[in-house]
């Protein structure tokens, strides 16, 4: 199993870069994992989009589900004939309305606990905490096992999302010197924190406005060796 970044920024992104959004790729299988904005391009420099196997959405914020719309006028410009399968919450919003109205996607509704399989790869979901709703995928393929936040902050599914995982990709949105009040995602390190959770590595994404990649990869090195910062791009071994 590989994990590539395509984007991995919030709630907007910086120059030359792109919000939340990730290929995960096993033998048989492309699966996309959040299509945030500036996604798309970077998706198309890996693989063709009539080669996505299925699409996740972990909820319905702009900087997760952005390029949907680009997508689908890739995909009716492509050879594809079959639709593209799309697991997302049932979250009633006009971004909901919107998809709907896609043909080229087929909505699937997101049921927490049920275990889902497409070719070789099995998956299920776990709430998670965020203004709206949101899901915490684990993925697993023969032996190798993935798991992604979404958008969260803390919570006790946290610690089920990670079990198994070999790597566990982690909203961590805020430095701790931000990290005051209410917030709707986890600070870096609670996502750092999660390595507590089980025995793999955790990456973290999902990095806030006006962070440079140093002060953050800083933060997460002085609290663990076994967690590090997402970088855009980069194919991560599962
Ligand atoms: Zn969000």
């Amino acid at each position: 199993m590989e994990l590539t970044v395509l984007g991995k920024y919030g709630p907007f992104p910086p120059k030359n870069s792109a919000t939340s959004g990730y290929l995960l790729q096993t033998e048989n299988a492309n699966v996309i994992l959040d299509m945030g904005a500036g996604t798309l391009a970077r998706l198309r420099e890996k693989i063709s989009v009539e080669d996505i196997s299925f699409l996740i959405l972990s909820h319905l914020h702009f900087d997760h589900i952005s390029d949907m719309g680009v997508l689908s006028y890739a995909l009716a410009f492509s050879k594809r004939k079959e639709k593209l399968n799309v697991y997302l919450p049932n979250f009633d919003c006009k971004a909901l309305e919107t998809l709907k109205s896609i043909s080229e996607f087929n909505l699937i509704f997101i049921e927490e606990g049920k275990l889902y399989k497409e070719g070789e790869v099995e998956f299920c979901f776990y709430k998670m905490t965020h203004p709206v709703l949101c899901y915490g995928v684990k993925l697993r393929c023969n032996d190798k096992v993935f798991a992604y936040t979404g958008d969260t902050t803390v919570n006790d599914n946290i610690k089920s999302l990670v079990s198994g995982a070999s790597v566990a990709l982690c909203d961590g949105a805020f430095l701790q010197r931000d990290f005051v009040g209410v917030k709707p995602h986890m600070s870096v390190a609670q996502a750092v924190g999660v390595t507590e959770l089980f025995d793999g590595r955790v990456i973290v994404t999902h990095i806030g406005e006006g962070y440079n990649d140093c002060e953050v990869s800083d933060e997460i090195f002085s609290l663990s060796n076994r967690a590090e910062l997402a970088v855009e791009g980069k194919t991560y071994k599962i």
